[in-house]
């Protein structure tokens, strides 16, 4: 049994939060809730939060703090995170940790740790890059770390796998500097209100999935 499950991880692009948060929340049956994920999905189905989203989106940009929180605030609501949550790719700036913080307690909630995934920069870049995402099941590949079975094609699904346009080389470099100066400063954050537990991202998925239970128990 893991202690800690109100959750949020942290980190850069490309750090493997993502990987992580899918088969910690599977495995623990925690909600995992990506904000990336929602917001493409926001997207593709036209509604009035995915076109206000887009053009950040695509650009590798942030979504303003206020969208994402509220969207966030409404999916703490649901049933399947009663059990815990990890929040991937949020917050993303100090304002949208205190308005999480609101949230919360609006709810009579708390977090129980924050996983900060320490990586350096051109590990990132290389990941990044080599992404490859399940259009059906959002799981994450990667064509140097962790390959299909057949090239192209998910594992589970069976069908076809594509590169996100923000993780092209140019607008990959932009969401890391966006993160270095946005939301870097989360890490001193966290860590001046003692919830930081630190995973060393370098690591592969064998190594770096045993750490992070450790810290959650
Ligand atoms: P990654 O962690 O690989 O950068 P995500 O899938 O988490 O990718 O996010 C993709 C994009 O969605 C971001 O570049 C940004 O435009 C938007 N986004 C996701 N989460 C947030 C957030 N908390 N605040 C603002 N924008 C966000
Ligand atoms: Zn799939």
């Amino acid at each position: 049994m893991i202690k800690k499950r109100n959750l949020v991880f942290l980190g850069a692009p490309g750090a493997g939060k993502g990987t992580l948060a899918q088969e910690l929340c599977k495995e623990k049956k925690l909600a995992h809730i990506s904000t990336g994920d929602i917001l493409r999905s926001e997207i593709k189905k036209g509604s009035e939060l995915g076109k206000k989203a887009n053009s950040y989106v695509t650009s590798g940009g942030l979504v303003p703090d206020d969208l994402v929180a509220d969207m966030v605030a409404k999916r703490l609501l649901d049933n399947d995170c009663q059990n815990g949550f990890v929040l991937d790719g949020f917050p993303r700036t100090v304002n949208q940790a205190d308005l999480l913080e609101k949230a919360l307690t609006k709810i009579g909630r708390k977090l129980d740790g924050v996983v900060y995934f320490e990586a350096a920069e051109d590990l990132l870049i290389k990941r990044l890059t080599a992404r490859l995402v399940c259009k059906q099941c959002n799981t994450i590949y990667n064509t140097i770390f962790s390959a299909p079975a057949k090239k192209g094609i998910c594992d589970k699904c069976g069908i076809e796998l594509y590169q996100r346009p923000d993780d092209s080389l140019e607008t990959a470099k932009d969401r890391l500097l966006i993160y270095n100066e946005q939301t870097a400063p989360l890490v001193p954050y966290y860590k001046n209100k003692k919830m930081l537990a630190t995973i060393n991202a370098a690591l592969s998925k064998d190594k770096s999935y045993p750490e992070l239970i450790k810290v959650l128990s």
